[in-house]
């Protein structure tokens, strides 16, 4: 198949860490030149899609194809770097699998920052923030993104709130109650955050802490308790539909 008979939609998308510009050579890693390679089965002169979460999405040319490396040379810019809302999500570690959904359902929809927080209540280990990385990439290169929510590593709720940037909203949605979301929101555009609990809530002591802060919007997300996971997508959601652009 040439260049021309493959439209640039169905172009393998892949994410490097490389800097990408008109000429660059990009060598893959093992996987993924194995992916391209053998799975794919991409030809000296066939186009892939790739992108590093800063220089937008370019078509580059295939240039060689080894079992181990394959190297591309970059062509031309095939996209523009996107622009993030500013919105960070906030939220406890969760178990294996739930928390796994909840950083690829929120690298889909975009947050720009994804804070793991851990509360009196967080019931789990330390997370692996590689494998939460892999599952981010995997979402963003499945779905046309060109940037990757920054995931730095977990902190106490407490020093979350003790540098809490004061011009940055904090939605905070509580279970015992808050204002109404979407009203709620529209007063919260960026830059904002919203924060969630862990499966056991947050305690009183917390919630009254988080309420001290003056950036604080308490809100409701609905008189129906929603697991965490659930909690923080559907917020990201909603506030998107809010504040994000179309
Ligand atoms: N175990 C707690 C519920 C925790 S739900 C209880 O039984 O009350 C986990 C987190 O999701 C909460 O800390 C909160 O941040 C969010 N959440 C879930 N449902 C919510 C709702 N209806 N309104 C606001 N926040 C909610």
């Amino acid at each position: 198949m040439s260049e021309t008979d493959r439209s640039l939609s169905t172009t393998p998308r892949l994410y490097v860490t490389d800097a990408l510009a008109e000429g660059s050579v990009i060598t893959l890693d093992q996987p993924q030149s194995h992916y391209l390679g053998s799975v794919m089965r991409r030809q000296v002169g066939d186009i892939v899609r790739l992108f590093n979460g800063r220089d937008g999405e370019w078509a580059c040319a295939v240039a060689s194809v080894a079992r181990k490396a394959v190297t591309l040379t970059a062509r031309q810019q095939s996209a523009p770097q996107e622009n993030v809302p500013d919105l960070w999500l906030c939220a406890a570690p969760l178990k294996k699998g739930r928390i796994d959904w909840l950083v690829e359902k929120a690298c889909e929809l975009g947050v720009a920052r994804l804070q793991l927080v851990t509360t009196q209540r967080t019931v789990v280990d330390k997370p692996k923030l590689d494998r939460l990385t892999a599952h981010m990439v995997e979402a963003a290169e499945q779905c046309g993104r060109t940037a990757l929510p920054e995931l730095p590593e977990p902190v106490t709720l407490d020093r979350l709130l003790r540098d809490w940037p004061q011009e940055r909203a904090l939605i905070f949605a509580d279970e015992t109650g808050g204002e109404a979301m979407t009203a709620a929101m529209a007063r919260a555009a960026a830059p904002a955050a919203i924060l969630i609990g862990p499966e056991g809530g947050f305690t009183p002591a917390e919630r009254d802490a988080i309420r001290a802060l003056a950036a604080a919007v308490p809100i409701s997300l609905g008189p129906r308790i929603l697991r965490a996971d659930t909690a923080a997508i559907a917020a990201v959601a909603v506030w998107q539909a809010i504040n994000g652009p179309a």
